[in-house]
């Protein structure tokens, strides 16, 4: 685990539906990375979720976040940063960070997370949230993720949780040779298929990696 990430949390009460989670992940949804499955049996999420809600918070569901936005399901979480294939080294990019669950789970599996959130209110919030729990290897941004993060690319692997109409341009060119970027894309604007890119020298290949159903990437390089 990333050395700047905070300690595993030995006891908050909720060690034994997190560790079904876990296990859940691994037997049903085959999730194999042994590092990805660590790292969803550490994270509270619990505490990412409204806090009416903290009794579900280890149910096999996405749940509703304010203004209309959701914390995604953990399988797709645990499936969407597998299919990053991180070692610990990575500078990642993060669009769309809502409650900040996501982006915990990158800090602890890479080097550094750049998360970038388009509603300011979800953003302070999560960092809050991040910050208080020690989690010191994320930086912040409030905008349109789709235009990325220049200054700080290229980025070796980025996650976008929220559905677009297509591969946002900006992102590719500020992918390095070789990373990887995980992106929902659809024609309809909640109904998606994950789709993996990988950069090459020149342009990038696509892989289909099945149905999602996210909330849409409102942007430039989005749905308008
Ligand atoms: N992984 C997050 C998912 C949040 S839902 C979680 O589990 O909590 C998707 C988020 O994407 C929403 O908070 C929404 O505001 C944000 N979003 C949509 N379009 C965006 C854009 N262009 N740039 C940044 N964030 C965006």
């Amino acid at each position: 685990m990333n050395a700047s990430a905070p300690n595993v949390r030995t006891s908050d009460g909720f060690e034994i539906p997190r560790g079904r989670m876990a296990a859940h992940l691994r037997s049903y949804y085959k999730i194999a990375d042994e590092r990805v499955l660590g790292a969803m049996n550490t994270v509270p999420r619990h505490l990412f979720v409204p806090s009416a809600l903290q009794s579900q918070a280890y149910k096999d569901n996405a749940l509703p976040l304010s203004v209309g936005q959701t914390i995604s399901q953990p399988f797709i979480v645990a499936r969407m940063t597998e299919l990053l294939e991180l070692n610990g080294r990575e500078r990642v990019l993060e669009i769309g960070s809502g409650s900040g669950y996501q982006t915990a789970v990158l800090a602890l599996l890479a080097r550094k997370v750049f998360a970038i959130e388009r509603i300011a209110s979800i953003a302070s919030n999560a960092k809050e949230r991040l910050m208080g729990l020690g989690y010191r290897n994320v930086s912040y941004r409030v905008g349109d993720g789709t235009l990325g993060w220049p200054i700080y690319s290229p980025f070796d692997a980025m996650l976008v949780a929220a559905g677009g109409p297509e591969v946002p341009q900006p992102l590719v060119d500020q992918l390095a040779v070789g990373g990887r970027m995980v992106i929902p894309i659809g024609s309809e604007q909640k109904v998606q298929v994950l789709v993996r890119v990988t950069r090459k020298e020149k342009g990038y290949t696509t892989e289909n990696c099945g149905p999602c159903a996210f909330v849409p990437l409102i942007g430039e390089h989005g749905w308008k």
